[in-house]
């Protein structure tokens, strides 16, 4: 692949350019679209192998959900976090990679060929990816299961322009609390960020944008200790994590930025996982099953960053390059 002098992608023109979708027999099956699923893809199907990635409902992982990317190589003015995964869908699909946008809802990963099940199809791999990277983490409220949709989002991007001049409240002390809360300061009219302890776990530079923004007003050593409403959220009720002290704060939305889950519900009992659900790596991006390997947040609780999901994906491809030449 080489990049032209207007810096377009060029990718061989000889990869096959309509994969068939019915087919149900691959050599790799990668399982999520994200940066990882979307590089291993890149590299399987580039080095020939006939590679299928099952997206699963959100294509595109937790960067369709982020706004400006500013720290992604090769985008020196940034780049929207959307625009980023449609780039990398159309760059794995020109490599002649099938994407097909079903999830997969079981594996059978004690036989080979491995199996892959969606909720209508079967399909069968000599080798898999594990790319499912995380999920959002919840705070475990009654309230925020009744007001889902109702004013709790896990996604100002997608949802912070319903709140227009409302209060509203972000949970979380990190980097996604922070960006969070920046954004949602183009419509809120304060943005009222509750953080469990008194120092914010975020970058620099994001605490420094979310410091210096009249908007922003922070609530240090508090918990969430309750969301209420009638039909939608209305106020949330705080609890000072030293003190024990409850106070109310009247708002239209909470916001919840607390971190992720790996997404590794479905391999269970198929590859070793973590006691916090990581998949494990035993040899390179080998998992606990020869033939199955895993790239990006759902084995990466350390690094979590686009790029490093990307570095992964590349790795798994290559070993398993390595692993269906020896196998
Ligand atoms: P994170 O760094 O794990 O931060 C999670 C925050 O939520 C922490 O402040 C944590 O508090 C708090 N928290 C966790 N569980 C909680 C609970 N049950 N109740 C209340 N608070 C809770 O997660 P993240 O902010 O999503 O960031 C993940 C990774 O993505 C990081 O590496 C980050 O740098 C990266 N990221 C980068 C960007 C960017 O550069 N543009 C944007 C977003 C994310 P404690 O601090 O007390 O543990």
């Amino acid at each position: 692949m080489a990049a032209t002098s207007e810096n377009t992608v060029q990718v061989d023109k000889d990869k096959p350019k309509s994969p068939d979708k019915k087919k149900t027999k691959y050599d790799v099956i990668i399982i999520g679209a994200g940066p990882a699923g979307y590089t291993a893809g890149i590299y399987c199907a580039r080095a020939r192998h006939d590679t299928l990635i099952l997206s699963g409902i959100l294509p595109g992982g937790q960067l369709v959900n982020t706004t400006d990317v500013e720290n992604y190589p090769g985008f020196a003015e940034g780049i929207m976090g959307p625009d980023l995964m449609i780039i990398m869908r159309k760059q794995t699909e020109k490599m002649g990679a099938t994407i097909i946008d079903d999830e997969a809802v079981n594996v059978d990963f004690r036989h080979k060929p491995f199996k892959v099940l969606t909720a209508s199809e079967e399909y069968e791999a000599r080798a898999v990816i594990i790319c499912t990277g995380a999920d959002y983490r919840r705070l475990g409220l009654e309230g925020e299961k009744t007001f889902a949709g109702k004013g709790v989002s896990y996604c100002a991007t997608c949802d912070g322009a319903f709140f227009r001049n409302q209060e509203l409240v972000v949970s979380g002390g990190g980097d996604s609390a922070m960006e969070e809360a920046t954004f949602l300061t183009k419509f809120a009219s304060t943005v009222h960020v509750i953080h469990r302890r008194d120092k914010l776990r975020a970058s620099k530079i994001m605490q420094e944008r979310a410091f210096s923004n009249p908007k922003i007003k922070f609530h240090w050593n508090k918990e969430i200790e309750a969301i209420s409403g009638n039909q939608k959220v209305q106020s949330v009720t705080l609890k000072d994590t030293k003190t024990g002290e409850k106070t109310t704060l009247n708002v239209g939305g909470v916001f919840v930025a607390i971190g992720h889950e790996p997404n590794s519900k479905i391999f269970q009992n198929q590859v070793e996982l973590d006691a916090k659900g990581y998949v494990v790596l035993k040899n390179k991006t080998e998992t606990s099953v020869k033939g199955v390997f895993a790239a990006g947040d759902v084995h990466d609780h350390t690094y979590r960053q686009a790029i490093t999901a990307a570095g992964f994906g590349c790795m798994a491809a290559i070993d398993v390059d390595k692993y269906l030449a020896e196998n």
